[in-house]
Parts: C-alpha cells; sequence; structure tokens
C-alpha cells in the first residue's frame, strides 16, 4: 500500500467515524423533550413521529452509506479499475472516447447501484411519513430525465477536460483553461436551468393576481428589490415537503414558491419566508457562495494537473496503464479529506448567513413573530428534528436548528422594542 493509498484509506476511516459517531450522539439526543421554545410544534402523536422519522433515515442512511463503502472498496482492492480499463481498451477506441466510455460505465454502475435505496426512501419510508406524493410514473420519468441530464452536461463537461488535459499543446495550461471552462459553464446553466432545465421537472405557473401577489410587489419595492415574475411550482406532485427560492439573475430573476408552502402558511408568513429569501440576495450571499465555489474549483483542478501525473496514484489502485480519466476518477477519491475541510466550512458560513438573513428581514419591514410561525410550521409538516446534537449540526447542517434561530430571531425583536 503506497502513500496515496494511505491516504485515501485514512481519509475514508476518519469521515466513517466522524459520520458514525455524530449519528449516535444525535440519536441518543432524540430521547428528550422538546426545548421549551419549541413545545406546541407537535402534539406528542407527532412528535414521536418526528423521532421515528429522524431515526429512520439516519439508519437507511447507514445502510447505503457502509453498502455503497464497501462496493467501492471491494472493487478497489479487487483491482476492478484496471480490469475495467483493460476490457475498455480492447474496442480500440480513440483515447477521448475511450475515457468516456470508462467514466460512463462507473457512472452507470453507481447510479444503479444507488437506485434501490433511493426507491425504497421514496416509497417506503416518504410513504410511510405521509409526504411522498410521487407515482411510479413521476419517478421513473424523473430518473430517466436526471440520468439523462447528467449525461449530456456531464458528458460535455468530462470531454472538455478529457481534451484539455489530454492534449500535448493545451495540456500545460490545461487547469487554468478548465477553471475558466467551468466558470463560464455554471454561470451559463444558471442562465438557461429556470427556462431550460427546471420545466422539465416541474411546471410553473405565474402566481395569480390577488392579495399575496400584492403583498410581494409592494414589499419588494419597499426594499428597493427588482424581479421578473412570481411563479408557483407544483411540488405537490412528488411530495409535501415546501420550499421557497429564487432561479436566475439580476432584475430578471424569478421567485419561486411550491404550492405546498402556500397550501401550509398564511400570507404574512410568506412574505416573512420570502424576505429572508430576498435578504440571502441583499446580503450577497450568492454571490460570496459563488465566488467561492469559482475558487475552489480552481483549487481542484491546480491539484488535479498535479496529481494526475503521479504514478504513484496509479499504482495505488493496480493500474497496467496511466491515463488522464482514470487519473481523475482517482484523484475524486484524493480529494475526500480536502472535501471534508472545504464542506464544513461550507456549512458553517451557510448557518452564518441563515441568522443574517433573518436579521436583515426582522430589519427590513418584516414581522419576527410571522418569521418564527412560519419556520414553525416549516419544521412541524417535513417532522424536523427538534433536538439535533451540536456536533452533528457541525458538520451535517446548512441551516441553523430550529431553537437556535428561533432564540436569534426573539433577541432581535426584543432589541427592537426596547
Ligand atoms: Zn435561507
Amino acid at each position: 500500500m503506497n502513500i496515496f493509498a494511505i491516504i485515501i484509506i485514512t481519509a475514508i476511516i476518519i469521515e466513517t467515524i466522524i459520520d458514525v459517531g455524530t449519528n449516535y450522539l444525535n440519536l441518543r439526543n432524540l430521547n428528550q423533550d422538546p426545548p421549551k421554545d419549541l413545545e406546541g410544534i407537535f402534539d406528542s402523536t407527532e412528535y414521536t413521529k418526528s423521532q421515528e422519522y429522524t431515526k429512520t433515515k439516519t439508519i437507511m442512511g447507514f445502510v447505503s452509506g457502509i453498502f455503497l463503502l464497501s462496493i467501492t472498496l471491494c472493487f478497489w482492492f479487487l483491482g476492478g479499475f484496471n480490469s475495467l480499463d483493460v476490457l475498455v481498451r480492447k474496442l480500440e477506441f480513440a483515447p477521448l472516447a475511450t475515457g468516456l466510455i470508462y467514466c460512463g460505465i462507473l457512472f452507470l454502475a453507481s447510479s444503479l447501484l444507488s437506485l434501490p435505496f433511493s426507491i425504497y426512501s421514496t416509497f417506503v419510508v416518504e410513504e410511510k411519513f405521509g409526504f411522498n406524493k410521487t407515482t411510479v410514473k413521476t419517478f421513473t420519468l424523473d430518473m430517466i430525465k436526471g440520468l439523462l441530464l447528467s449525461i449530456i452536461l456531464g458528458g460535455f463537461l468530462l470531454t472538455i477536460i478529457l481534451f484539455l488535459f489530454g492534449n500535448e499543446s493545451t495540456s500545460q495550461y490545461a487547469w487554468i483553461l478548465c477553471w475558466i471552462g467551468i466558470i463560464l459553464f455554471t454561470t451559463l446553466l444558471r442562465f438557461i436551468a429556470p427556462t431550460w432545465i427546471m420545466p422539465l421537472f416541474n411546471k410553473f405557473t405565474p402566481l395569480e393576481n390577488g392579495e399575496l401577489r400584492e403583498k410581494i410587489e409592494e414589499y419588494a419595492k419597499s426594499v428597493d428589490f427588482s424581479f421578473g415574475n412570481i411563479f408557483v411550482i407544483d411540488g405537490s406532485k412528488r411530495s409535501s415537503h415546501s420550499n421557497a427560492f429564487f432561479t436566475g439573475f439580476g432584475p430578471t430573476k424569478r421567485i419561486a414558491l411550491f404550492d405546498t408552502l402556500l397550501q401550509q402558511n398564511t400570507n404574512d408568513e410568506i412574505l416573512a419566508i420570502l424576505g429572508h429569501e430576498i435578504a440571502h440576495q441583499k446580503c450577497k450571499h450568492i454571490l460570496i457562495t459563488t465566488i467561492i465555489g469559482f475558487l475552489t474549483s480552481g483549487i481542484i483542478f491546480f491539484l488535479l494537473s498535479f496529481l494526475i501525473n503521479q504514478k504513484g496514484l496509479y499504482d495505488a489502485f493496480y493500474m497496467d496503464y496511466s491515463s488522464i480519466y482514470t487519473g481523475i476518477i482517482f484523484f475524486s477519491f484524493l480529494y475526500t479529506p480536502i472535501e471534508l475541510v472545504t464542506s464544513v466550512f461550507g456549512q458553517y458560513l451557510s448557518r452564518k448567513h441563515e441568522y443574517e438573513a433573518d436579521k436583515w428581514a426582522c430589519i427590513n419591514g418584516q414581522d419576527g413573530n410571522q418569521l418564527i410561525s412560519a419556520l414553525k410550521k416549516l419544521s412541524s409538516h417535513n417532522l424536523s428534528n427538534l433536538t439535533p446534537h451540536p456536533l452533528y449540526v457541525f458538520f451535517n447542517y446548512t441551516h441553523p436548528p430550529l431553537y437556535e434561530r428561533i432564540k436569534a430571531i426573539k433577541s432581535l425583536t426584543i432589541n427592537k422594542t426596547e
């Protein structure tokens, strides 16, 4: 076992220990009563149901994680990466096509392996807790569309990366070219996603004229926020989980409200949620996250360009030949420890942004009590865990736990009345 294999295995072990440990603490924390501020969100039957939901999801995540990890490790240590490479090379295609076929087979295999878990999660777990609204037909169509989209977009991106790294005249600067490419690609994707990609999965209907639309327009105007249109999405087609978000850029961006959100909340609560979403734009959170994402991708391509030429990396996976396409896959293993750090940082930043957005909304005309009431409803309808363990939150939560968030909003409202 060489140094590359040792780094990867150590990272996987550390990640597994953190995962199992924090999940254990989280499950242990379920046994208590809800915090004082959160009384009344659930009645006792619902509270037990929310605890059951967290337990079931934790166990399912654990089983699927261990299963997929074991398969990957077996494939690795039995020399599967090399056997597949030898097999694909026998087809005698050009290097670029060989790379696409190799990565395509691995992608399809991993999609197939996770499919049973996805089916079980939707039709057994979500069904049991009353969230699932999707039919077998919608589920199958979603899967096919998702797969085709990944093949088209991922294939396009992979072709460019393989070409730039594999071509002698560009390989020296490939990481910079790829970095620029990915920035252009993701920016373009954000432009076309609202009109081309999202409608493949959901129906967007303009919000009808009425009190809610008037209130939203009036509020947006009062905080000098311009947008294109307000749409209602048929989220209820799949699940009763609810959400609100923005799509697109600049003054033409769209506000998207899940129909489930409209069914479950009053107009003032929806307005408070929108105030929070507008705050993310006003506080430049989207821009900050995008820039961090771009910088991270630059670092990834730089490290890739350096590591792709290390013979040891290919030896670690028992390869007969080294190639750009296998190098990219092995690099993704090597990136695990860095990813662990960046994801913890990303989640910390995201939680910080949530507090800031709540604060901005409350300072800029939204009623903190409406926001609290909306957040409570969201937690109740989603059967959220009201007592997550702080360490679990640290590693996994993009949003602060409800009680922390309500405490922060309440302290704002108290300061305001003083
Ligand atoms: Zn938010």
